[in-house]
């Protein structure tokens, strides 16, 4: 019997999406099928959509921040079960036998398969990917709420594990967007203080309800000055050149500048800014299954959520219009409105 998804998908860089049927074949030994209720929109989905980053292909499903049930399981797929309520984020398979799987680390996996690069995403009735990759909801999650925790939080959010953070730490987010956004309330439930770096002064209060102690507008000169020597880590989320040598400046010794936004340019980084005080650039893909799980179950136990608008999936071109037109406040989630 063949099976037939019905998804969005565009045929060419820069146009709209239209709906697209495809048979995905037989479900693989290792892979589970979700019927994907809610799909978060993340500015990478724009970046492949335009082929921004040379990887796309097309017909292209956009869709890495899927939420639903599982409805189809391989029979190798560990750890899950029908009818579970699982979330998928920008990985969909790893090798499970490299160094780096095997470290626990998977999403640096050298097989590591992004989950829309190469195949259909979750702009879609339905989704599959390998078990390692779909994640079991805590309970305390609001599913309608989770899909941005999936690409979006996790990228903010790991950064904390891998620099060990600890809640002593003042902390800096640049660009208050889908990320940032997120990356504010994780800083500020891990007890740190909170910088919010923005360009939209009609952020700012909502910055700080979202747990920025301070909120920065980087278009005032003079705005990394006040606060130099005084940020432990700095992450940056924005997709435009950073003021590198300033935003080192305005770190600690030891500090780090962590860089999760896909700047196109290379990053000019003075070596004093470094060698005086020991600081360090970095940066980071998404995070691993666990790291995944851990962020989950902190947003349950803290009530961490995106604020989200929602559109429904068959409105996903006025919803990514939305979102390129720099107004999504602060990250949109589309609903599934196929019965
Ligand atoms: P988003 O919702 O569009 O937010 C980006 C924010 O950047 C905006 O809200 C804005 O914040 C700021 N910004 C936009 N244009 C700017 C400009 N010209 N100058 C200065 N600031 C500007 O995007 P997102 O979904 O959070 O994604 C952010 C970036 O992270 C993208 O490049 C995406 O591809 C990348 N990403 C990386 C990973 C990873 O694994 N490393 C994962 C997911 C996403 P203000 O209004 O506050 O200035
Ligand atoms: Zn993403």
């Amino acid at each position: 019997m063949p099976t037939t998804f019905h998804a969005y998908a565009a045929t060419q860089p820069h146009t709209a999406l239209q709906p697209f049927e495809f048979d995905p074949g037989d479900l693989g030994p290792e892979e589970v099928e979700i019927a994907v209720s809610h799909c978060g929109i993340c500015h990478s989905d724009i970046s492949m959509l335009d082929n921004e980053w040379g990887m796309s292909k097309f017909p292209f499903v956009p869709g890495h921040e899927a939420v639903g049930t599982v409805v189809a399981l391989g029979e190798e797929a560990k750890g899950l079960k029908i009818g579970q309520k699982v979330g998928v984020g920008w990985s969909a398979y790893s090798c499970l036998a490299c160094r780096e799987c095997l470290s626990g680390d998977h999403n640096l996996c050298k097989t590591n398969v992004g989950t829309i690069v190469g195949r259909h995403g979750g702009f879609a009735d339905r989704l599959r990917v390998q078990w390692t990759w779909a994640r079991p909801l805590p309970d305390g999650l609001d599913v309608a709420k989770a899909g941005p925790l999936m690409c979006g939080g996790i990228t903010v959010f790991s950064p904390f594990l891998q620099h060990n953070i600890p809640s002593t730490a003042s902390v800096g987010i640049i660009g208050i967007g889908g990320l940032g956004h997120m990356a504010l309330q994780f800083a500020n439930k891990w007890g740190c203080e909170v910088h919010a770096f923005t360009t939209s002064d009609n952020k700012e209060q909502e910055a700080r309800q979202l747990g920025a102690h301070y909120v920065h507008n980087t278009k005032r000169a003079g705005e990394l000055e006040k606060i130099a020597g005084s940020l432990d880590m700095i992450i940056s989320t924005i997709n435009v050149p950073i003021d590198v040598p300033g935003l080192l400046n305005a770190l600690r010794p030891k500090g780090v500048l962590h860089v999760v936004g896909a700047i196109l340019e290379p990053m000019p980084v003075p070596a004093f800014g470094l060698i005086m005080g020991t600081k360090s650039v970095s940066g980071s893909p998404t995070g691993s299954p666990n790291a995944i799980d851990r962020m989950l179950d902190f947003s349950a136990r803290h009530s961490i959520a995106p604020i989200t608008e929602v559109f429904p999936m068959s409105k996903v071109n006025d919803a990514l219009e939305h979102l390129r037109a720099g107004k999504a406040r602060y990250r949109i989630v589309l609903v599934n409105d196929r019965a």
